[in-house]
């Protein structure tokens, strides 16, 4: 098989990167071990970051499935706060939830109906390396080991194989353990209870007296069903002592009682996953080889979101690859790491600082007592936490969210 490029991995990076290769004519072949629709643990929220993303990709927002949300609504033990997404000139003012079991089935068809060749229950094994260059992947049936590996050729290869990324290790890509990294649980629930517009965000989680370093969320879907979630980040004191599950089972239990969140009104079990953050894999490009989404560890270390910035990389991979191909000139490929830090790297390095701050229990506690009462901050710490400005065109808040970055990156 011969391919121009290879993308391994259909999530929303992988799909992403697909459809903008096959709008520009590029032969692209995405490659996903399991087959549409298919469960994907997440929190399932889409902020207006992630809403252009999929607007750019001809996805319709207005599709009964998804939910609209407005913003964020923020509980400490003693305070709640409603924080509408900001009115900007680069965003939407809305969010979106829906489940990934849906998303990213819409997002393979939108690359399938782009032109490209979607091949599911096929998994990449290993790349092919000729010379010191990723010239392709072995790759086989996913659901029978006993058939053997064969191999695809391509110009160009995308890792979009998410989180664990196997594929991208036997190129050399290691996990930069300086980095942030965060671990998530979720469950589905079928309950009375609905947030309205919202998505809530839980900052103080409690076990009885024993305050526990982490975050909750409730997400609202479509049908009524609601996506219950609590994090952590590896830069939190106890990190290891304190599972996903024993956060989820705190913050579970933290809910008023007549919302109805119990085992009769779940739906499946509770799942995890990690959350690479803030560039946690290194390098982020190989030769013939590019990496996006979580595989390049792209998830925002403000907030864990990584849906938006797997399929905002997806769309800046394929753009480089374009040129590279139509030019016939392979070594622009090499210029994608320098985009993604001219795009990202004062953003996540001040978020690797912020990562390591709230990972100190007694700052963070501080913290939502003295700033969630305070709506103006709110605002304020929002905007920065979901990466929703308008740079340095923008408003007095914006203005100094671009400084602070600045200032981060010349540290
Ligand atoms: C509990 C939890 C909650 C989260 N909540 C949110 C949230 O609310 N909002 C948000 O924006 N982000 C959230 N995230 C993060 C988000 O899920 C990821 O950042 C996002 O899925 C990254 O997309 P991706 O395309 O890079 O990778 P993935 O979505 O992981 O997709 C990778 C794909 O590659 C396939 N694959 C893997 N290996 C191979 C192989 N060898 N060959 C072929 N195919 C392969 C997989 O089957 C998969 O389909 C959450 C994460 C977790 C764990």
């Amino acid at each position: 098989m011969e391919t121009d490029v290879l993308v391994v991995g259909a999530g929303p990076g992988g799909s992403a990167a697909a459809y903008h290769l096959a709008r520009h004519g590029i032969d692209v072949t995405l490659l996903e071990r399991s087959a549409f629709p298919r469960e994907k643990v997440c929190g399932d929220g889409i902020t207006p970051r992630g809403v252009v993303s999929l607007l750019k990709m001809g996805v319709d927002p207005s599709d009964p499935g998804f939910e609209r949300v407005l913003g964020l609504r923020v509980y400490s033990r003693t305070a709640m706060v409603e924080l509408p997404w900001p009115e900007l000139r680069s965003w939407p003012d809305y969010g979106l939830v829906r489940t990934r079991h849906d998303f990213d089935a819409i997002l393979a068809a939108r690359a399938q109906k782009a032109g490209a060749r979607l091949v599911e229950r096929t998994e990449a094994v290993e790349p092919v390396i000729t010379e010191g260059w990723v010239t392709g992947a072995r790759i086989r049936s996913a659901e029978d080991h006993e058939t053997p590996a064969r191999s695809i050729n391509a110009r160009f290869v995308i890792a979009a194989d998410g989180a664990a990324s196997r594929f991208s290790k036997h190129a050399g890509v290691r996990r930069d353990d300086s980095r942030p990294l965060g671990i998530a649980a979720r469950r589905y629930y079928r309950v009375g209870y609905h947030p309205g517009p919202w998505l809530e965000s839980w900052l103080d989680l409690w076990e009885g007296d024993l305050q526990l370093p982490g975050y909750g969320w409730l997400f609202p879907l479509a049908d009524g069903t609601i996506n219950l979630g609590a994090g952590l980040l590896n830069t939190f004191k106890n990190f290891k002592d304190i599972s996903a599950q024993r956060l989820f089972d705190a913050f579970a239990s933290m809910l008023a009682p007549e919302w109805g969140f119990s085992e009769e009104t779940a739906a499946g079990k509770t799942l995890s996953g990690p959350l690479p953050m803030g560039f946690n894999r290194t390098p982020q490009a190989v030769p013939g080889m590019l990496l996006i989404g979580d595989a390049a560890g792209a998830v925002n270390p403000f907030n864990g979101e990584g849906i938006a910035y797997a399929m905002e990389t997806g769309e800046m991979a394929a753009e480089v690859l374009h040129e590279a191909l139509i030019r016939d000139r392979p070594a622009i490929a090499a210029t994608y790491p320098q985009l993604l830090k001219d795009r990202y790297e004062n953003y996540f390095r001040l978020g690797r600082g912020f990562a390591k701050l709230i990972g100190r229990p007694a700052i963070m506690a501080r913290a939502t007592k003295h700033l969630v009462p305070r709506p103006k901050v709110m605002r304020f710490a929002m905007r920065m936490l979901a990466n929703l400005t308008d740079g340095k065109d923008g408003d007095r808040q914006d203005r100094l969210i671009y400084l602070v970055e600045r200032l981060a990156g010349a540290l």
